[in-house]
């Protein structure tokens, strides 16, 4: 599967804002955004205002880099948030949290979506005790996610599992530090999805 990979910072820089793609680095002060918080290039210090349509198209960019999403299967995801009862924005960001990559990233075992996902596709996990290496698999009320026994061991899963301790997840997951698992007990609504998106601008640009 496709995925982006320019410079990652440049991403936050773009939408103008912290979009937490690096984990650690993020919350130190070498964030480049910290330092630099205006749009890369020649002129990204000019003052712009932004049309209509470019408002809702870097809302719609900012939801894809926060996901990791590329464009066509974040359309894939929109058409099929259309097709569902209930608000369409709020359907969309749901099953966005519904990712595999995204649950591990929430339960802390992995340092950022970029690490959950190729954790992810390197195998390291299990669902309902069955190995699951799709990062985009949507996960289900009562879904079991654990590290694989054989991964526990590596230097990279023992300080995660270090940080587990004081590791808070959000209401609608349940974390088990012990043997590194955690379970959905629930979706998400949209209160509890803390990604700073106005989704209602998404379905606007995809609208037109
Ligand atoms: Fe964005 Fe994190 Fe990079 Fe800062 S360190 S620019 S928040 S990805």
């Amino acid at each position: 599967m496709a995925r982006y990979t320019g410079p990652v910072c440049r991403q936050c820089r773009r939408e103008g804002l912290k979009l937490y793609l690096k984990g650690d680095k993020c919350y130190s002060d070498k964030c480049p955004f910290s330092r630099r918080g205006y749009a890369p290039g020649q002129h990204g210090q000019a003052r712009k205002k932004l049309s209509e349509y470019g408002l809702q198209l870097r809302e719609k960019q900012k939801a894809r880099r926060i996901y990791g999403i590329l464009e066509g299967q974040f359309r894939n995801y929109f058409e099929k948030a259309d097709r569902q009862k209930g608000i369409t924005g709020e359907n969309l960001l749901i099953m966005l949290e519904r990712r595999l990559d995204n649950v591990v990233y929430r339960l802390g075992l992995a340092a950022n979506r970029t690490q959950a996902r190729q954790l992810v596709r390197h195998g390291h996990f299990t669902v309902n005790g069955r190995r699951v290496d799709i990062p985009s698999f949507q996960v289900k009320v009562g879904d079991v996610i654990q590290v694989r026994e054989s991964s526990k061991d590596s230097p990279l899963f023992k300080e995660i599992a270090e940080g587990l301790a004081h590791k808070t997840v959000p209401a609608w997951l349940e974390l088990s530090a012990n043997d590194m698992s955690g379970k959905v007990v629930r979706y998400p609504t949209r209160e509890e999805i803390d990604v700073p998106i106005q989704e209602h601008l998404i379905v606007e640009l995809y609208s037109r």
